[in-house]
């Protein structure tokens, strides 16, 4: 059995002291194949060294939408694609719009947002897509490029999941699908096709124990959770997940 892990940042400096374990217990636990983001030079640095030791880790390239505070220069877009032809990663994410934390730099997202999904259409690589409180922006955004690819945490609506399914993308969901009382993210999986679904930490953000770190073994419990809500084994789940998750990469 293999649990894929659809977007995890291993070059996180929050595993700096423990990679090496933290990767041994995942792959224990059967979490074999993983996107890596890497959206600042440790993080890609560390991502690189991963990709080359396991060769089934895919590497993800971006500059994050919530980092645009102090640097939104042209330069900086022109270095990243110069940075992609060097480093030729898998695909180009997290890239996307994030009005919640980040709603002052609005225009430089939405800017810097279209000009990673030229680069990612340059260059043939599926993209991954971090949106949280942008919506519509994010989905006119995304008909007008004919970049495809994963949207990662998903926490939206089933006709949002929807509109986003019929341009060509997967629905990625975390561990919200965890929390006593989370009604919204069952019912939507609950409706989500097979063919289109992925799973995925966020590690070490997004843990179901607040304050706590996530790691990418803890995959599995979410796993778990969907295939209760799916009424389906467990093994049947992962087979399909993984499925989807090597079709993301065939392009
Ligand atoms: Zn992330």
């Amino acid at each position: 059995m293999i649990c894929c892990d659809a977007h995890c940042h291993l070059g996180s400096r929050q595993f700096d002291e423990d990679r090496d374990q933290m990767i041994g217990r995942m792959l224990k636990d059967d979490v074999k194949k993983a996107i890596i983001i890497c959206c600042s030079e440790h993080d890609l640095e560390v991502g690189l060294e991963l990709r080359k030791k396991y060769p089934s880790f895919k590497l993800a390239m971006a500059i994050h939408p919530q980092d645009l505070e102090d640097d939104h220069s042209e330069k900086r877009l022109l270095d990243f694609e110069e940075k992609v032809k060097e480093v030729r990663p898998d695909m180009i994410g997290e890239i996307g719009l994030d009005y919640y934390s980040h709603p002052h730099t609005k225009d430089y997202q939405i800017e810097f947002f279209k000009r990673q999904l030229d680069i990612a259409e340059t260059y043939h690589l599926p993209v991954d897509i971090h949106c949280r409180k942008a919506a519509n922006d994010t989905y006119e955004i995304l008909r007008k490029s004919s970049a495809l690819g994963i949207i990662h945490s998903y926490s939206g609506s089933i006709e949002m999941a929807r509109q986003y399914m019929k341009l060509g993308y997967y629905i990625s969901f975390g561990a919200s699908v965890l929390f006593k009382g989370a009604r919204k993210p069952k019912e939507v999986i609950e409706k989500m096709p097979l063919e289109r679904l992925l799973i995925e930490t966020d590690a070490p953000y997004q843990s179901p124990v607040i304050g706590q770190r996530h790691e990418p073994k803890d995959v599995k419990r979410i796993y778990e959770a969907i295939a209760s809500i799916k009424g389906m084994e467990l093994s049947e789940l992962c087979e399909i997940v993984e499925h989807n998750f090597d079709e993301v990469f065939k392009g």
